[in-house]
């Protein structure tokens, strides 16, 4: 499989160099050239398969040749052992039409550990082939930079930065970054938001002095492997309730479109989904642009689902390119039009493809916290604010009582137990696994939101190319 950029004039790569590469030289996105397609025989033929196999399956023509599917195999099963549900991401009914699907069984509770236990053990694999060391630089609203930590901590060859905005991520999500103390992980407090840390990190990989010393890779999910792994647990619930003989719909709480990116390319290769319900806070940049065509970027309002606390979503330019007609240089000319004012309109080309799939709801904090209540009193399960975003959006959406609607469960409650105690009273306690977290010693260092200061602390700590 052959992986293209969204902004058509960086090279074309394998999967083994688009993953190393994360964002594209030219500024784009890496996607396949074309969906691979399972035929309804094939998925009916996945129901009942462990995990872990599932995944190989699912993963194997995004690889190609560059891995065998035995090493595969070998990767996921890995990968996924280390998750507390023997089913990985486990289901759950709230009601008749309503489930959860649980994806925060990993070991930082939330559902970047499903694509990021991967990839920490891909790039082992790659960077064991030889090639220079990589410096990983990633921006983090809180999930991302814990669960890639994680993935990396220790690790050979590799360095991770990550990028934090200071005093927005809550105190769980802090110390899973700042008290692993591996020498090869660095993490950075900035001030000012994500958006402003993820804008930094886009323009290192754009920064030659920093390029031309230092293979940086990327771990946000502008890398296209996470979005893979992604793909997988749409198969896994759509399989449990019946596909490929009948069809779902999704609701996501979405920050960077990068995880319903990925039910859109579950779509995309055969599963039969009813629709995709994007579910915003009040920082509702989607909700707009899908809605009215609008996509501006307003100030970032801090809400109690800091993950979802974005205004610029990295990934929906996969999407728009994808229903765009695949023009890399119309969309190239776009995203600079956007780049320098902050505001774009879509074409009714692009409008109109993705209304075919989406859907988009936006939950204010008394719909969010009426949201978690509701779960409350229908089944006793306790939500995350972003869960249960999702969950406002699932019912809200009108969908057709006979088709089940699946919310994606994105974190554990126990992650933001504050705003869970005061939306239910009850406060969820912390899995046992992390139970020592708050006697941990922190170790972070502060800089100022400012790109040279960022790039110099990167350059004095990283290892060099060979
Ligand atoms: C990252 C995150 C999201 C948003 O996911 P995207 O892929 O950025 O859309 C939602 N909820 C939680 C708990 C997250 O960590």
């Amino acid at each position: 499989m052959e992986y293209v950029s969204t902004r058509g004039s960086a090279p074309a790569l394998n999967f083994e160099a688009a993953t190393l590469a994360g964002l594209a030289s030219d500024g784009g996105l890496y996607v396949p050239r074309e969906w691979p397609r399972f035929s309804a025989e094939d998925i009916a033929g996945m129901a009942g398969l462990p995990y872990a196999a599932l995944a190989q399956r699912i993963m194997q023509p995004f690889v190609g040749d560059c891995l065998t599917p035995e090493r595969l195999l070998e990767l996921t099963t890995e990968a996924y052992g280390r998750f507390a549900h023997n089913a990985v991401t486990p289901l759950k009914q709230l009601d008749e039409q309503q489930w959860l699907l649980e994806l925060f069984h990993g070991p930082t509770l939330a559902f970047k550990d499903v694509a990021l236990q991967l990839l920490g053990l891909l790039f082992e694999e790659f960077l064991g082939r030889g090639g220079d060391p990589l410096t990983i630089v990633g921006a983090t609203s809180g999930d991302t930079g814990s669960a890639a930590i994680d993935a990396v901590a220790g690790r050979a060859r590799v360095d991770i930065f990550m990028l934090h905005p200071k005093g927005r991520v809550s105190d769980v999500q802090r110390r899973q970054m700042t008290t692993v103390l591996a020498p090869n992980v660095h993490n950075i407090a900035i001030e000012g938001t994500f958006d402003d840390a993820q804008a930094m990190v886009k323009r290192m990989f754009n920064d030659s002095a920093m390029t031309s010393r230092f293979s940086i890779g990327a771990v946000n999910s502008i890398n296209w492997a996470r979005l893979m792994a992604q793909v997988v647990y749409y198969f896994a619930a759509a399989l449990q309730l019946g596909a490929p003989h009948r069809k779902v719909a999704f609701a996501v709480p979405t920050g960077n479109f990068g995880d319903v990116f990925a039910g859109y390319v579950a779509a995309q290769m055969g599963l039969p989904i009813e629709r995709l319900i994007v579910a915003t806070n009040v920082n509702d940049i989607l909700h707009r642009a899908l809605s009215t065509g609008d996509y501006s970027a307003g100030t970032v309002t801090p809400t109690a689902a800091p993950s979802m606390d974005i205004q610029v979503s990295s990934n929906f330019e996969r999407l728009l390119f994808d229903v765009g007609g695949r023009d890399g240089a119309a969309l190239a000319a776009q995203m600079a039009g956007f780049e320098a004012s902050k505001a774009m309109q879509l074409t009714n080309q692009q409008r109109e493809g993705a209304a075919r799939l989406f859907t988009s709801h936006r939950a204010d904090p008394d719909q969010m916290t009426q949201a978690i209540r509701w779960a409350w009193d229908a089944s006793g399960e306790l939500l995350d604010p972003h869960t249960a975003i999702g969950l406002h959006a699932a019912r809200a959406a009108g969908i057709d009582p006979e088709v089940p609607v699946v919310t994606l469960a994105t974190a554990h409650p126990a992650k933001f137990r504050d705003a869970v105690e005061r939306a239910t009273g009850q406060r969820p306690t912390l899995p046992t696994r992390i139970g020592d977290l708050f006697e941990r010693e922190e170790r972070l260092v502060e800089l100022p939101g400012d790109y040279a200061a960022i790039a110099d602390y990167i350059a004095k700590h990283a290892v060099a190319r060979g």
